[in-house]
């Protein structure tokens, strides 16, 4: 059983490789990696790549046409089913978004793009294995105080994990555990132990265009039909149960002065339960046209499954709580709208803790930051938890 000294040795060793990690994290946000500039992201993955295997790991790229290649890095260890960190290194800013939002350091932050989102997370993984290979031997490899450790990081993530997915799925079934090392949630530093399922529905109306002042009769308005489709879906919102039906964007129609032909509503769905999964897809895919002239097209479902906060998972949390408690460290849990790569991985019956990453705030937004104070106590908390597991 680790003991405070135990981890406080962790601790000391993040704490005095500070700068180390912010220089790292800095070397990261520089090489931008937007989920649709392959070049880009591989570039940064070839980085990540030198870092894991200058610990030892042993590294395998998983090439893709459109995006860039995911990277697993496979870490011998005492025995037992792996652990595994997971993340992912794409980020939702363009290429260039460093010229206006350049990586800086300013009143305790480090800010810039993807430093939240989650390139710290994976710093804080470079530095966990460091300071486990420090409190081990340091000839031999990183994790030979504890059960193997798998890395896997995908490039996909912040549009989907489309090609993402597989791979991540593949590589959880034969693990121990999950910690995805995603931002902790708000300012507090939460970890999170439950996401909604996340997926996406487009309802295309078709109807019949006329000229709105000679032909007005003729026509039958998808604009008319698409508002009454999403009054109805509006309805399928339970807030109460964790069900929410957002049509976000709608568009139709060509002038004023044409009844409109066609209409399209793109609706963002998210649920709390796997659950209600089956009655929600059944409620989208039995919509009807109120005007029998009008033809109603549902595609869409379920892309993220819900992360339920399971038996497994509480336990992984209680698990670093008292980790964290060794260091002086409160630890609480939140739950949280917003889906990653662990909602796969705990729908597969993985014991999952997910937000273990940087404390900050501005994902996806230009205020995007970290606490600098929290980088070497996380980075210690993730080391101290895979060793006690
Ligand atoms: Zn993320």
């Amino acid at each position: 059983m680790p003991t405070t000294t135990d981890n406080a040795m962790l601790l000391q060793y993040c704490e005095e490789h500070r700068a180390d990690m912010l220089d790292v994290l800095k070397r990261m946000v520089e090489l931008e990696s937007p989920s649709d500039n392959k070049a880009a992201v591989d570039h940064l993955g070839e980085y990540l790549a030198q870092q894991f295997e200058s610990l030892g790991g042993k590294v395998t790229f998983f090439p893709q046409e459109t995006c860039g290649a995911h990277l697993k890095v496979d870490f011998r260890g005492d025995g037992g089913k792996p652990v595994l960190l997971l993340g992912h290194f794409d980020t939702v800013w363009p290429l260039g978004t460093l010229k206006t939002m350049p990586f800086r350091v300013e009143n305790g932050r480090a800010f810039g793009p993807g430093v939240y989102d989650m390139k710290a997370g994976i710093t804080m993984m470079i530095f966990a294995l460091r300071a486990l290979r420090t409190a081990g031997r340091p000839e031999s490899s990183v994790s030979s105080l504890c059960r193997p450790i798998t890395v896997l990081l995908d490039t996909d993530e912040e549009v989907g994990s489309t090609t993402g997915r597989p791979v991540v799925e593949a590589t959880a079934k034969d693990c121990e555990a999950v910690l995805v090392l995603e931002p902790s949630q708000s300012l507090k530093g939460q970890l999170k132990t439950a996401r909604k399922g996340v997926g996406d529905y487009t309802i295309r109306v078709r109807g019949r265009a006329s000229h709105a002042g000679v032909d007005f009769e003729k026509g039958h308005s998808a604009v008319i039909e698409l508002s009454r489709q999403v009054l109805e879906i509006a309805k399928f919102t339970d807030v109460a149960r964790g069900i929410t039906v957002n049509p976000g964007v709608i568009h139709g129609g060509t002038r004023t002065n044409v009844v409109a032909a066609e209409a399209v509503a793109e609706v963002d769905i998210r649920i709390a339960r796997a659950a209600d999964a089956d009655e929600l897809e059944k409620k989208f895919t039995s919509l009807r046209p109120v005007d029998p002239n009008c033809t109603v097209e549902i595609s869409g479902g379920l892309n993220r499954p819900p992360m339920e906060r399971t038996e497994g998972t509480v336990r992984l949390f209680r698990l670093t709580q008292e980790q964290g408690k060794l260091m002086g460290m409160t630890l609480d849990e939140a739950s949280t709208g917003g889906g990653s790569d662990g909602n796969f991985t705990s729908a597969l019956g993985i014991p999952t803790l997910d937000g273990l990453g940087a404390v900050g705030e501005g994902a996806h937004a230009s205020n995007e930051s970290i606490i600098l104070e929290e980088l070497p106590r996380r980075a210690a908390l993730l080391a101290a938890l895979i060793r006690s597991l």
